[in-house]
């Protein structure tokens, strides 16, 4: 059932709901620009999964990057908001994090929130998960001051997990034309091979370009994809991985479990026949075990 924010009309509660900003092009950059890039701005060693020291029994990584509404706004008041901002040109994913931290520091958590998962749909898995020290953090500008880095990870936290108990859903761009008058492209039928952070992502962004017929098919019984099979619940609540996809669905992405390439003979071939137009296949789990690079949830 449709989460009920309040009892006012329908054009105030689209500007209460999660519209996100809506990108009509995508940024392309290449992991190796990326790379180059976090390297010039870099102020600690490089970390890699060919130089990572051995954390089998080793928990000493696991640091509290929880923080209280007082220690978030602490934190986002000793924010430079640096003009060159090496954090962002460290990010692999672009996030406009000066501003979602000018935010927080105005106590405007549900901006913070809204520009995170605007530029990034995971945006609560990444402030658990992403190895911050070796991405923003390692680039930040207050490194070598007494009190360290900015806790980056820990402000996008803090605000993701405000938005989430706030329970907003996300809506179709009021700007979109209504279904019924959008392009016929739009409602082209595209599938999507594995429900990790790779298709949410992409479905997530597809819907908020208008189409509406997406569907993921997940092999397994869950979703989530290695967010849930791989990374330890200490580190990523399934309660977190179920919030974002939730947000996905809110646009009308469907996901179907137990069913994927292969199964029950469905094939590339099969799904042109039943009117698919597009497909993306985003099983990296299944390259990162061939690669041995499944440790994201210890690093
Ligand atoms: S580099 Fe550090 S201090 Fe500067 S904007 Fe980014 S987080 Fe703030």
């Amino acid at each position: 059932m449709a989460r009920v924010l309040s009892r006012d009309p329908v054009d105030i509660e689209n500007l209460l709901g999660l519209n996100p900003r809506m990108q009509t092009h995508a940024t392309l950059c290449s992991s190796t620009v990326k790379k180059q890039d976090k390297k010039h701005w870099k102020r600690n060693a490089d970390k890699s999964s060919s130089n990572c020291e051995t954390l089998e029994n080793n928990f000493d990584d696991i640091k509290h990057t929880t923080l209280s509404e007082r220690g978030a706004l602490r934190e986002a008041m000793r924010c430079l908001k640096c003009a060159d901002a090496p954090c962002q040109k460290s990010c692999p994913t672009n996030l406009d994090i000066k501003s979602f931290i000018t935010s927080i520091a105005n106590k405007n958590y549900y901006g913070a929130a809204k520009m995170i998962l605007s530029d990034n749909p995971l945006g609560l898995t990444c402030g658990m998960v992403c190895p911050t020290s070796d991405l923003c953090v390692g680039g930040c500008n207050l490194f070598a001051t007494e009190e360290g880095p900015i806790n980056i990870g820990g402000l996008q936290q803090f605000a993701t997990e405000v938005f989430k108990a706030m329970n907003i859903p996300q809506i179709r761009s009021p700007s979109l034309p209504p279904p019924a008058e959008i392009p016929e492209a739009y409602h082209a039928k595209i599938a999507l091979f594995g429900a990790g952070p790779a298709s949410i992502s992409c479905a997530s962004f597809l819907a908020r370009l208008g189409y509406s017929d997406i569907t993921i098919f997940e092999k397994q019984e869950y979703i989530g994809g290695l967010s849930t099979s791989e990374i330890p619940q200490f580190r990523l609540p399934y309660d977190v991985v179920n919030f974002e996809a939730e947000l996905m669905k809110d646009l009308g992405v469907k996901i179907v479990c137990s069913k994927g390439l292969g199964i029950e003979g469905m094939t590339i071939n099969t799904l042109k026949e039943d009117g698919y137009k597009a497909v993306f296949i985003g099983i990296g789990q299944l390259l990162n075990y061939c690669t041995g690079q499944h440790s994201m949830g210890r690093r």
